[in-house]
């Protein structure tokens, strides 16, 4: 018996799949990465069904309600006031055009409508506003979520209030490459915004970006942060970088395909009941990655043609791959 056949052997017997863990090791993570392609599949997939319909699909619409002009650095963002990349900063949309966005997202399929603005944190009468659009959108049946950047305990409280159910804040990498990425905030300032988002009792939508230049270590300690909060996020997006022209990102090494279904499959297993969200990214992804990104417990996506500034398949190419697939919307 080879070193890699006791490796696997003893991940799949140590491991219950039941147990939903915030104790993993770099190493047990880095283990997962490394098994053969075809037993980390496996694994992920089983742990799939043990929790999930593997047939359904939870659909996810995100609009962006201000665009543009963010004080913040984030390598990989169009949005940010750093780079050049010909978007427009707009002011905060109007209640009634952002109601339309979601009703016709309700229309086309979706279950949570998310509202994203380009804030480093929203101003309390920004905030007024943005409660006012999250109880419109839940008075219309969906699942509200929202991504304003960092948010104050009592700022939390009120999104609560307002029929909040989900805050997006992602970890975007590894505590070691987050420097590399952004400098105008710390990862304790993104620890400490997940925090009073879960005390708010907000569920959580917490992820990251892959194809930023990271290690293989990088995804390594960004899914073992994850997979060690203190709950897991319900809803995990692993996004593949979208390079925008511009950006300090915009020419770097793309990361194999086979690796991102791993980020996604490790994911998956670390994180057994949470959401995995193929996020952003899929505009690029062959019809094949995305298969195997769903055999490896991926069940989200982003639906409509636009994530916040960067493109996304058409609703109809979704549909036919979903088709395809014979995945349906989740309920
Ligand atoms: S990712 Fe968010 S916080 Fe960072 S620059 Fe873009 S809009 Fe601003």
């Amino acid at each position: 018996m080879d070193d890699r056949t006791t490796l696997t052997e003893r991940l799949v017997r140590d491991t219950d799949p039941d147990a939903v863990r915030h104790d993993w090791t770099r190493a047990e993570v880095r283990s997962l990465f490394e098994l053969p392609f075809p037993e980390l599949i496996f694994r992920a997939q089983s742990i799939h069904r043990r929790n999930f319909d593997p047939t359904e699909v939870q659909i996810s619409t995100l609009l962006s309600i201000k665009t543009g002009g963010c004080p913040e650095d984030c390598a990989y963002c169009p949005q940010s006031v750093h780079y050049d990349t010909g978007v427009k900063a707009e002011k905060l949309m109007a209640l009634d055009a952002v109601l339309a966005e979601a009703r016709a997202a309700k229309d086309a399929g979706a279950s949570r409508f998310c509202m994203g603005a380009a804030w480093r944190e929203p101003k309390d009468r920004d905030l007024d506003k943005v409660c006012e659009m999250v109880a419109g959108v839940k008075a219309l049946g969906l699942e509200t979520c929202a991504t304003l950047g960092m948010l104050t305990g009592n700022q939390a409280g009120r999104l609560k209030a307002a029929g909040l159910d989900y805050y997006n804040h992602n970890l975007d990498t590894s505590p070691e490459h987050y420097g590399a990425i952004i400098t105008t905030r710390t990862y304790q300032d993104r620890l400490d915004t997940l925090g009073h988002v879960r005390t708010a009792g907000i569920h959580v939508c917490c992820g990251g970006i892959v194809g930023m230049g990271e290690s293989a270590e990088d995804r390594i300690g960004m899914i073992a942060t994850l997979a060690n909060l203190p709950e897991h996020p319900e809803s995990v997006p692993i996004n593949m970088l979208v390079k925008v022209e511009g950006t300090p990102l915009a020419h770097g090494q793309a990361i194999d395909p086979l690796d991102f279904v791993r980020t996604i499959a490790v994911a998956r297993i670390t994180m057994p009941k949470s959401v995995v969200r193929l996020s952003a990214g899929r505009e690029d992804m062959r019809e094949e990655t995305q298969a195997l990104c769903f055999l490896a417990g991926a069940n989200s996506i982003f639906y409509g043609p636009k994530l916040l500034t960067t493109p996304n398949p058409e609703r109809d190419r979704d549909m036919r791959l979903l088709d395809k697939l014979g995945l349906v919307p989740m309920e």
